[in-house]
């Protein structure tokens, strides 16, 4: 028996310390000594999960603060101007209505894709409680962001069956999402543990398919597609619920980014030449099925948008991500071609927007109640 079948809870730790018990749930390791900083790690920890203190990773709690500071709800953006344009004949052509539909079907089972991956894969590999603290603040915010849907297709009288099945009904929705959950399938499972280099790595995979890929590529699409109609004064309170979940998805996408370099940090083994090609393989397939899903929402080009630039967008976020994670970027050196996606998240942020390691928008509005 290797040690890829043993369970943590079983497996030795010299020193007879808290052991290897990284759920947090075996048994009390009674008398064992205080948890010493160092001996905290990303994974496969052999510190006490369930103490917080003595801290390692202010940035892990840096980001927990910073999503507490920026709480809100989707019930506190009014949704008048919305409704009075949505159910007005001429409000919108076919066209905007055909991606607005899509873009909101693509968020709304995203949202619980995210936060599964979160509660049910990455929180019990991911083996140090300030990243845990985290996980469970960026949760809530997932919830937060599934309510927005509801509350949208609420507002709106939208077919709830159309849009929350849209991810099985629509193929360029569905390749995306498979491709994601490939990887969090393999992790979730139960016999699943890290420790060995080949499961160390599927866990730096899936948190490349969701935090890089997912919410740091495939939501950037849909958040200029909204935004987009918002500076036109359309759907504005669906752009403002965008500007609200895109300010917390780069918090997200910065957590995964962080954890990813810290992972690589105390564990260089694990970031072989083949892995950091196959990733960057990764990063090229999830750009193409992006693009895929550009031209299926987008058929013609409306509101200073269209397929092309959304393509050429998409090329210049996969090659920042490339560049955040430390690998070449993987497409020519390109022009953002949506400069005022930076506008819409004020100038605050965007200073810090593309950094490996953001100082928070503490002051960044919180909304009124
Ligand atoms: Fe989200
Ligand atoms: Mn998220």
């Amino acid at each position: 028996m290797t040690d890829t079948l043993l369970p943590p809870s079983v497996t030795v730790v010299p020193g007879g310390d808290a052991g290897a018990d990284t759920t947090g749930l075996g048994e009390i390791a009674r008398g064992a000594g205080r948890v010493r900083v160092d001996d905290k790690s990303m994974i496969n920890a052999r510190a006490d999960v369930n103490q917080l203190l003595p801290m390692k990773y202010r940035w892990a709690w840096d980001k927990y603060l910073a999503g507490c500071n920026n709480h809100w709800m989707p019930t506190e953006v009014s949704m008048q101007a919305d409704i009075a344009l949505w159910k007005s004949p001429n409000g919108l052509t076919a066209d905007e209505r055909r991606m607005i539909k899509r873009n909101l079907g693509f968020f709304a089972t995203s949202e619980s894709l995210v936060a599964n991956n979160i509660v049910l894969a990455v929180y019990r590999h991911l083996t140090n409680p300030e990243c845990r603290q985290y996980l469970l603040r960026q949760a809530f915010e997932e919830a937060v962001h599934t309510h927005t849907f509801q509350y949208i297709c609420e507002s709106l009288g939208l077919n709830e069956g159309e849009l929350f099945n849209m991810y099985r009904e629509v193929p360029s929705i569905t390749d995306k999402a498979a491709w994601a959950l490939k990887h969090t399938q393999n992790i979730e499972d139960p016999q699943f543990h890290t420790g060995t280099s080949e499961t160390d790595q599927a866990f730096l995979r899936d948190l490349v398919a969701f935090y890089v890929v997912f919410e740091g590529m495939w939501f950037y699409t849909g958040f200029a597609q909204i935004l987009s109609l918002g500076r036109r004064n359309k759907m504005v309170g669906i752009a403002e619920q965008y500007q609200y979940i895109l300010r917390d998805e780069s918090t997200h996408l910065n957590f995964g980014i962080d954890c990813i370099n810290q992972i690589k940090i105390e564990n260089p083994h694990l970031w072989t030449p083949q892995l950091q090609a196959e990733i960057r393989q990764m990063l090229v397939d999830a750009c193409a099925l992006e693009v895929a899903y550009s031209r299926d929402t987008m058929q013609a080009g409306m509101l200073g948008l269209n397929a092309d630039l959304c393509e050429q967008y998409m090329h210049f976020i996969t090659n920042r991500r490339c560049v955040q994670i430390g690998l070449p970027p993987v497409f020519a050196e390109g022009e953002n071609p949506f400069p005022w996606m930076s506008e819409m998240m004020d100038l605050k942020k965007e200073k810090n927007f593309f950094e490996t390691r953001v100082t928070e928008y503490q002051s960044g509005g919180g909304l009124k109640w």
